[in-house]
């Protein structure tokens, strides 16, 4: 019996002790279990802070704008790749650099600042450095400086400002003599007198009528809107910009002639943009020659591109002025009796007509001796299977000749 009750105490007890052990090694094991899921959580949070901090780091080196940020005692803590740049501290940038510093170290005080740094290049560049404190529910986070490169804004501002007083300047011209004009005519009592202001007074409402229409054939070419491309015959439109020119050549006694391919040389065009090209380079060679120089507007075929060329021998343009002629408003020589009324607008309608149709336009001019513009256009190697407008058109005075035997000179 005795050794029945030990039996039964020691078995009880090795239960007892087996299910301690047993809760014991339970305990152990969740422990250990929770550990590895807390590390898990701990290594994926870790996981995913460095990919957001990658993220973050790629797009603000994707920016155009130099990011920095320091702590609340303006010491760096980070750049972006934009703003690096400036610390390889090589001529100018290194003012930027210095402006940086300068900028936290003042943010870092609660103030937001700002200023412009010229670096004077070359290429001139103009940065803009701002900085502010990093403050969110009054705690505070240190600062941040962003660099801005302002050169292009700045450029077209200036772009801008001087169109304006451009346009008001040459309008201002005309609108004068109109206004005195037509205040001398009210006054005046003889018909005859009379009448020569009146004319005086159509030929300057011209005149503004004439800017007008470049200022608004400029901004239709400039944004190439309503451009229409098709196959043009660069023939036709040497015809259509010949017969619209052929009254002033006529009353300025400058002899025009036409030395043109007897194949159509096909461009894809906007034949209306190209007219006004051509158009303009013709006028420039009447108006800036003398009676009875010849202007000749010859085209070829070179390679796989059109080369359409007018060749004068009046004035001619000074070396030094030649890079600047297709500048808006650019003039050679300001004074109205040379320029003939113009303002300074053709050649820049050229130039953007040129662009426009993945061409150029040289000059090759010397002073006293005369120019010649070429504009050089992509050929097209499509086959015209109506030729628009073509055949049946008839253009007065206009003279389409093989270039073995160029036509006569005519006024
Ligand atoms: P404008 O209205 O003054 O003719 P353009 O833009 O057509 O303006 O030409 C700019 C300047 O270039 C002119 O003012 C003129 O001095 C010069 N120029 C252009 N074409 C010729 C040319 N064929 N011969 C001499 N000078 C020219």
């Amino acid at each position: 019996m005795i050794v029945a009750l030990v039996v039964v105490a020691a078995v009880v007890g090795l239960v007892l002790v087996g299910a301690v052990a047993w809760r014991e090694h339970r305990h152990f094991v969740d422990a250990e279990e929770s550990r590895r899921r807390d590390d898990e959580m701990h290594r994926r949070h870790e996981d995913e802070v460095a990919e957001s901090e990658a993220r973050l780091r790629l797009s603000l080196d994707a920016i155009t704008q130099g990011v920095v940020m320091a702590d609340d005692a303006g010491n760096v803590l980070y750049r972006n790749s934009y703003a690096r740049q400036f610390t390889e501290a090589r001529h100018g940038e290194a003012l930027v650099e210095a402006a940086v510093a300068e900028l936290l170290a003042e943010a870092s005080q609660g103030r937001a600042v700002e200023r412009e740094v010229e670096l004077f290049g070359p290429p001139r560049r103009c940065m803009f450095v701002s900085a502010m404190p990093l403050t969110v529910e009054g705690r505070d986070y240190g600062s941040v400086a962003l660099i801005d490169d302002i050169t292009e804004p700045q450029r077209l501002d200036a772009m801008r400002r001087d169109f304006v007083a451009n346009i008001s300047h040459e309008l201002r011209t005309p609108m004068g003599a109109l206004s005195l004009l037509a205040e001398t005519l009210a006054g005046e009592r003889d018909p005859e007198v009379a009448s020569r202001l009146a004319m005086r007074v159509q030929a300057e409402a011209i005149q503004l009528s004439d800017i007008m229409d470049d200022l608004l054939e400029l901004s239709r070419i400039e944004s190439d809107e309503a451009s229409e491309r098709t196959l043009v015959v660069v023939q036709h439109v040497v015809s259509d910009a010949l017969s619209r020119l052929r009254p002033i050549a006529d009353e300025k006694l400058v002899p025009i002639e036409a030395v043109l391919p007897a194949f159509d040389l096909l461009v894809r065009a906007d034949h209306r943009q190209l007219t006004s090209a051509v158009f303009n380079l013709l006028d420039n060679a009447v108006k800036y020659s003398d009676a009875h120089r010849p202007v000749r507007v010859s085209a070829q075929l070179t390679g796989d591109r059109v080369e359409l060329e007018v060749r004068d021998h009046g004035y001619g343009i000074p070396l030094r002025h030649q890079r600047r002629i297709f500048e808006r408003f650019y003039q050679v020589d300001r004074s109205r009796e040379r320029t003939d009324g113009g303002v300074g607008l053709g050649l820049a309608i050229v130039r953007h007509v040129a662009t426009n149709h993945g061409g150029e336009v040289r000059v090759d001019s010397a002073e006293g001796e005369g120019s010649s513009f070429t504009l050089v256009l992509p050929v097209s190697d499509e086959v015209s299977e109506a030729p628009p407008e073509a055949d049946e058109r008839e253009v007065p005075d206009t003279v389409v000749a093989d270039v073995a035997q160029p036509i006569g000179a005519q006024a």
